[in-house]
């Protein structure tokens, strides 16, 4: 396994491997890895020669009042971990090899980023647009792999892709989850026991929605109440709970099937989300 830390390093090797006729699969995180970045690994295996899991607390899309200072960081386990799955390179940039000190190019994607996490969080996904086509054309890779763990991410990044047409396949890993039904997250490393316990109620929120629609309830007014409740309940902040439309993200009045439930919650001081499509029980 290769683990490089600048830019041209990367794009060298990507223009080799591409010449070569090898087909480059990307995993873009921030660290911290668990089995919910490491299924990503696994998928990304299965379809491309060579994987590159790029590792990188992108400061630009942490807005100033978040945890970017307090991010937990772990590269040495993360290393292993890679080595471990079978990962061909890791790429750990420092931020001065992403950004120079005058930097100023941003991409900004201005329909499907403006609600839900980008209401909450501005610029967030400006940064996360950026990156990602900087990490694009650095690993040059045939497919990225995200989570739909971040749903409204790979939303974004999807319209993104066809909007500047990146020669880029998007594949969407499902979310991986502990026993209890928590979705693992990096974050959840800022939980205690009761906090945990709390968090659970994301989780029951999506069962929930999904129990009333099987149940025939389908008019999204007669399903939030009982979500906002199970929040309550669980003495978590709701940030946003909504039904959207797969693609477009915007709120449907009659769910089907494919309707996505989106929930942010605050958990004493972390914010986490969670989402489920209704016709995919979890
Ligand atoms: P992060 O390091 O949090 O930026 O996440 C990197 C990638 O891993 C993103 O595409 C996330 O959606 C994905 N991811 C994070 N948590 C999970 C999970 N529990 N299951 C599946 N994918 C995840």
């Amino acid at each position: 396994m290769q683990i490089m830390r600048e830019p041209q390093e990367l794009q060298a090797w990507a223009l080799e491997q591409r010449a070569a006729g090898q087909i480059i699969g990307l995993v873009p995180t921030m660290g911290n890895l668990h089995a919910g970045h490491m299924s990503l690994v696994t998928q990304a295996r299965t379809q491309a020669h060579k994987v590159v899991v790029s590792i990188f607390v992108n400061p630009t899309q942490f807005g100033a009042n978040e945890d970017l200072d307090h991010y937990p960081r772990s590269e040495r386990e993360d290393l292993a971990q890679c080595r471990a799955s079978g990962v061909d390179v890791v790429y750990l940039p420092a931020a001065s090899a992403m950004y120079a000190p005058d930097y100023s190019c941003y991409i900004d994607e201005m329909v499907l980023s403006q609600g839900l996490c980008g209401a909450s969080r501005a610029g967030h996904f400006r940064g996360v647009c950026t990156v990602v086509a900087k990490l694009f054309n650095l690993a040059l890779p045939h497919l990225a792999i995200f989570g739909q763990k971040d749903f409204q991410q790979a939303a974004v990044i999807k319209r993104m892709i066809r909007d500047l047409n990146f020669p880029v396949r998007l594949l969407l890993a499902p979310i991986v989850r502990e026993a209890n039904g928590l979705a693992m997250s990096s974050r959840n490393l800022y939980l205690d026991q009761a906090l945990r316990a709390q968090a659970l109620g994301l989780y029951r929120t999506l069962r929930r929605a999904q129990e009333l629609f099987q149940s025939g309830v389908e008019q999204s007014t007669q399903i939030l109440p009982h979500l906002a409740e199970v929040l309550t309940r669980h003495e978590l902040r709701c940030d946003y709970i909504e039904l959207v439309e797969a693609d477009s993200l915007l709120p449907v009045a009659r769910v089907t099937d494919e309707t996505v439930l989106l929930v942010a919650a605050w958990c004493g001081s972390t914010r986490l989300i969670d989402n489920c499509l209704l016709g995919e029980p979890i």
